[in-house]
């Protein structure tokens, strides 16, 4: 029931009460000290009363009590002709349950521009709020869990760099030993004896190597120096350089491609092209190594390509490889620690790049690795 009363109304303020009284919202008049004077069918089921249980009582009856003073403070606004609109707060129904709602008020004017009575629409916006509340707290707990990963991770580097550190040391005594065991007690030793040293001695060389390699891993993280403007090509030449040794030996030609500048870190690019390239003269085929290093810039990225003519990667291992201690082959077909990919993956990543491969087993393997280009990245 309601107390918008249409008969007296000319046709076109009856049809407009017709829609203010029927509206989902709840739509609401009162005097500018409260009082209820009209009620619609939103507001009885937003409330839960009807209008006749509510006219002439007061609007602050819904108010919860701690919003008394934000209520006051609306009437004296009102009162001073201020509109608030869209304005977040809460109210009670008749159970008491409280509502989060959006209130509009405004003052009403009489023919001579008089205040004489506020009007005002209160949407129910429990549903939003509280999916807003379910948002802001699971965005509160991927917050969390970031942090902890980010803890947990950095615990994670640090173990790998001071277990693989401290373990240096006693390595480095065992190797001593042995080679003083077959130095001075040679004739002691029966053959069997000095087969089982010599195997000792090769399962502690490869530890030394996954040792060696695993600190590299680890200092990714501990090692890294603020990025700076560079030339790829430099870093790629520096990779050559070092690998000059195998590139000779394996009669490898190195074809080099215009290459841009980007904010890097220059040491640890120059790993990533030496681990790159290194792997592209190990894992090579019969014929000699012929490695092509190029780019292609899109609007978004520098993608720089080694390509190679190895032996190639079957695709399900496509992922894998980059995963650290991840090998395809046995130390006798072609030595190494699985874990020179690892760390290009973990230089990419520093530098915000992607980094996957594309192979046709028995052809060729191309390693991308994409720069994004930042706005201080020229080519
Ligand atoms: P490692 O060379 O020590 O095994 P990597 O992490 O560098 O470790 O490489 C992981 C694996 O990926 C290698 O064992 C090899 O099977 C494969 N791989 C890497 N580069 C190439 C390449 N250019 N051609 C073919 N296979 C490759």
């Amino acid at each position: 029931m309601s107390v918008l009363q249409n008969k007296d109304l000319p046709h076109h303020d009856a049809h407009l009460a017709a829609i203010v009284q029927s509206s989902g919202e709840a739509i609401i008049s009162t005097t500018l000290y409260g009082e209820i004077l009209s009620w619609n069918l939103g507001a009885e089921s937003l409330f839960g009363f009807g209008a006749d249980e509510v006219i002439g009582l007061n609007m602050s009856m819904f108010v919860p009590p701690d919003l008394h003073s934000e209520s006051d403070e609306f009437r004296a606004m009102l009162r001073l002709g201020q509109k608030i609109e869209n304005f977040e707060t809460r109210r009670m129904s008749k159970t008491g349950e409280p509502i989060d709602v959006s209130l509009s008020l405004w003052p009403t004017l009489s023919e001579s521009g008089e205040i004489k009575s506020c009007s005002l629409i209160c949407r129910d916006i429990t549903r939003q709020k509280y999916w807003q509340n379910a948002v802001q707290e699971l965005n509160e707990k991927l917050k969390e869990s970031n942090a902890a990963l980010a803890q947990s991770n950095l615990e994670l580097q640090q173990f790998a760099y001071v277990a693989s550190h401290d373990l240096q040391t006693p390595l480095r005594h065992i190797s001593t030993l042995i080679g003083m065991l077959l130095k001075n007690h040679h004739d002691q030793l029966d053959n069997e004896a000095q087969e089982w040293i010599s195997m000792i001695d090769a399962s502690a060389n490869r530890m030394g190597l996954l040792i060696d390699d695993l600190l590299e891993y680890a200092r990714v993280d501990s090692r890294k120096s603020a990025l700076t403007q560079l030339d790829l090509a430099e870093s790629v030449n520096d990779a050559v350089q070092v690998l000059q040794g195998s590139i000779q030996e394996s009669a490898a030609n190195v074809n080099i491609e215009a290459l841009p500048q980007i904010q890097g870190d220059p040491a640890q690019l120059s790993q990533l092209f030496q681990n790159l390239i290194g792997n592209a003269i190990k894992y090579r085929g019969s014929a000699p190594p012929e490695i092509a290093i190029a780019c292609h810039s899109t609007d978004d990225e520098h993608i720089v390509s080694i390509r190679d003519n190895g032996i190639g990667v079957k695709p399900e291992y496509h992922t894998r490889i980059f995963e650290i201690f991840q090998r395809l082959h046995s130390q006798s077909e072609f030595p190494g620690t699985g874990i020179g990919l690892a760390v290009c993956k973990r230089i990419a990543e520093r530098h915000d790049a992607r980094i996957w491969v594309e192979s046709e087993v028995g052809t060729s393997s191309t390693f991308f690795v994409a720069f994004p280009i930042s706005i201080l990245t020229t080519v």
